[in-house]
């Protein structure tokens, strides 16, 4: 007999989420059924909830079960995996990858050109149950806070955008104090940053980034930079860019204040073209790089800062049961949350 369990579903074409009763996924060869145990929400998530241009683009089959950020334990290995135990405490990349493209043969899986998205393209783990292919299976130490491994796909973004440059002794400058923003900005610090400088508009989040150590939190509004570049010391510019609000105004301000010779990696996925002074990037020697998803290393570079003292729980803000998932999508459309992780430990 079929199995069911609860799900959140994007049931058709259109804004909102239902819960529902879906069949638990049975694992083919190859593939590991997971038990959840913490989820968190995502800015795509949202974007899917709200149904905006870009989840209107992406979304082709509803009914789907969405989401992507998880943690929770092995439940069930199809025919063929090896190397895995039931219960063992467990994670998975988002991104399903071909393994035959040249980047997949140089281990560059985040450059995949046939790569497809858990929770966007196919059914995701905002459910009491995921099923994945077992090359995606991260496992996680026991010793790690679950409500922090919830989160590790966008601890991984924030990883692959601050761990691009050397970080030591250098002055970092990180526009957008989203979750991702606020979780680099912890990173920078702990790899060794001197300053560490973000920006919003956002005081609440502004006043997060504050909690994770940053050097300083700035309305870009209010403040001029190149004021709180000298009152931090800096004299000839941030060394280390990190874009990650995906605003174009955010970007030129970055490229204003960076030092000649900079580095900058872009994360935030802007919603329109930006014009742009290609002057400003050459002249200057600036370096830039472009970052989508996470390598696979930066999963064990994760769990290795967090063993190592990196303490992201400042970045949690609010944590629910599944069934109150109405709750967290709103805390996010709010702008007045970071992470927000939802339980499916407890059956209600
Ligand atoms: P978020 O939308 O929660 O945060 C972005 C923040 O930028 C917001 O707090 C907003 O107030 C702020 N902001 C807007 N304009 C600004 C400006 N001019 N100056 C300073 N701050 C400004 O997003 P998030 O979840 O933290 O993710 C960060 C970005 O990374 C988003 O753009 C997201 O779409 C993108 N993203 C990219 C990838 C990838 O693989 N490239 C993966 C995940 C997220
Ligand atoms: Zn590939």
């Amino acid at each position: 007999m079929e199995r069911l369990m609860d799900a959140i579903v994007k049931p058709e074409k259109g804004p909102g989420l239902e819960l529902r009763k879906v069949p638990v996924p049975v694992p083919g060869p190859g593939e590991v059924l997971i038990k959840i145990h913490k989820t968190a929400i995502c800015g795509t998530d949202v974007h899917i909830y709200n149904w905006d241009p870009w989840a209107a683009e992406h979304i082709k089959n509803p009914p789907m079960t969405i989401g992507h950020e998880y943690v929770g334990e092995v439940a069930e290995l199809g025919a063929g995996v090896t190397g895995l135990h039931i219960g063992q405490r467990v994670s998975g990349e988002g991104h399903i990858t071909c393994h035959k493209c040249r980047n997949c043969h140089t281990g560059n899986i985040q450059w995949c050109r046939n790569t497809t998205s858990v929770g966007v393209d196919r059914d995701g783990a905002f459910a009491e149950y995921v099923c994945i292919p077992e090359t995606n299976v991260i496992i996680i130490d026991e010793n790690l806070p679950e409500d922090v491994v919830s989160f590790f796909d966008a601890f991984g973004n924030a990883t692959h955008t601050a761990l691009m440059w050397d970080l030591v002794g250098e002055d970092v400058l990180i526009t957008g104090a989203g979750p991702i923003g606020i979780i680099a900005a912890g990173i920078c610090k702990y790899a060794g940053a001197r300053r560490v400088v973000i920006t919003d508009m956002n005081e609440y989040r502004l006043e997060l980034a504050r909690k994770m150590g940053v050097d300083a939190a700035v309305n870009p509004m209010e403040k001029d930079l190149t004021e709180v570049m000298k009152e931090q010391g800096l004299v000839e510019g941030f060394d280390v860019g990190l874009e990650m609000s995906g605003s174009g105004e955010a970007f030129k301000q970055m490229l204003s204040v960076m030092r000649n010779g900079g580095k900058i990696s872009l994360l935030g996925i802007s919603n329109k073209p930006v014009e742009l002074n290609m002057n400003d990037i050459i002249g200057r020697g600036l370096t830039l790089q472009g970052i989508y998803g996470r390598k696979m290393d930066n999963w064990h570079q994760m769990s290795y800062m967090v063993q190592g003292g990196l303490d992201l729980t400042p970045v949690i803000t609010h944590r629910f049961h599944y069934t109150e998932f109405e709750k967290g999508f709103a805390a996010m459309n709010s702008g007045k949350s970071g992470k927000v992780v939802l339980d499916w430990t407890e059956k209600r």
